[in-house]
């Protein structure tokens, strides 16, 4: 999780934008009280957000709530608008899903609640409730939020390095190479003054956000595109186990500063994985065997080619 800028915009700057909007919905003699209420739960979120304490926060259902906020986010935070609050929240934090580090494609991000919705009606519409990060820790993100040993963190507030608390771990599975991302135990992380406390909540975030299938899936990609098919690509014909272990070691030569979660830095982790691995001799045996025949099928596609259009 990356600490991105909190947004520059709050509640009281909504209800001055849209007063026109709140009067429509509230009751005159309860507009004032209803609106100070929310802007003291915007205050104690940011208490508590400091804290790493906002599990703290008092649940409230839609019906101790004068006005339907659900409704409201829709209306306020709707898509449709540009230079609207949607978009000044997705205007923070970059290119990079915060959570994952996945960066992001066409569509691929959503606003999340920290505080889910569902669970704190109150903060429906609040803007440092409100998070741009990526599709699938979105749809991944499950709405608990823990307790004062484990409890949720936001990228407004905290930061930690997702690859100093994940390894890989690469395996033979039906005859295929299958990369897992795996969260490290306490005495894995090589991170110093990390207490169990601390290590815990970490912990408890990596998996909440589900961001261990999302990093396997693109781990495992990686490797099929930017590995095997590589290899394949600039081998024409088949290979020996030497010069399949020569290509390999020639990924690694790539001066690499790891940051993010991207790529390049699966790709240095895999094959640092696989060349010393207790288990490398069966890996490399079976990543040849896949990759000889891979450039037998491009030998052959290619032939193919060649002959259909006479080149
Ligand atoms: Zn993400």
């Amino acid at each position: 999780m990356r600490k991105i800028n909190k947004p520059e915009f709050s509640l009281e700057n909504i209800f001055e934008d849209k007063k026109k909007y709140f009067r429509g919905k509230l009751n005159t003699d309860t507009e004032k009280d209803f609106l100070e209420g929310l802007l003291l739960q915007e205050e104690l979120y940011f208490r508590y957000g400091e804290d790493k304490k906002l599990y703290n926060m008092k649940e409230t259902s839609s019906d101790d709530c004068e006005i339907d906020l659900i409704e409201a986010y829709k209306y306020l935070y709707r898509k449709d608008i540009k230079q609207a609050y949607r978009s000044r929240l997705y205007d923070i934090g970059g290119d990079r899903c915060p959570v994952c580090d996945s960066s992001y494609g066409y569509g691929t991000c959503e606003l999340d609640h920290i505080l889910p919705k569902s669970k704190y009606h109150q903060l429906s519409i609040m803007p440092i409730n409100l998070v741009k990060i990526c599709k699938s820790c979105n749809r991944g993100k499950s709405d608990s939020v823990g307790d004062s040993k484990v409890g949720i963190l936001s990228p407004y507030f905290n930061d930690y390095n997702t690859q100093c608390f994940t390894k890989l771990n690469i395996d033979i599975i039906n005859d295929k190479v299958k990369i897992i991302v795996k969260i490290k135990s306490f005495d894995e992380v090589n991170i110093s003054n990390l207490d169990i406390n601390s290590y815990e909540k970490i912990k408890y975030n990596i998996l909440q956000h589900r961001i261990i299938e999302t990093l396997t899936n693109r781990a495992m990609s990686v490797y099929n595109s930017s590995i095997e098919d590589v290899i394949c690509n600039i081998c024409k014909d088949k290979i020996s186990k030497k010069e399949l272990i020569l290509n390999l070691k020639s990924f690694q030569e790539e001066r690499y500063e790891a940051n993010y979660i991207d790529e390049c830095f699966f790709r240095q982790k895999i094959i640092e994985t696989i060349l010393n691995s207790s288990n490398k001799e069966v890996l490399i045996e079976n990543i040849l065997i896949h990759i000889n025949e891979k450039i037998e099928k491009n030998k052959i596609i290619k032939k193919q080619f060649y002959n259909d259009f006479n080149v």
